[in-house]
């Protein structure tokens, strides 16, 4: 069929990366209890040992508190993949 427009599309691989420029951030909240979660939370702190030492003083300041979950966030940048060159 003549005439009738084609598109063409080009794909460009990507990978996808740590962004090494961005420091890694920390969270921590409490999930001690029974039935609800006591749910406090540090907010974003930027080294382990500054979640290190916000549990010690929640379990200091809240005893029997002593299961927390941790979570780690960080930063990715899409790049250009390297051409496979075999
Ligand atoms: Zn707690």
């Amino acid at each position: 069929m003549s005439g009738v427009p084609r598109a063409v599309f080009r794909f460009v691989a990507y990978d996808l990366v740590q962004d090494q420029t961005a420091e890694v951030v920390r969270s921590i909240m409490c999930v001690t209890g029974g039935d609800s979660d006591c749910g406090a939370t540090s907010g974003f702190v930027g080294s382990e040992d500054e979640c290190v030492e916000w549990i010690r003083r929640h379990a200091r300041d809240n005893p029997g508190h002593h299961r927390f979950q941790r979570a780690y966030v960080d930063y990715a940048v899409l790049v250009l993949a390297e051409k496979d060159s075999t």
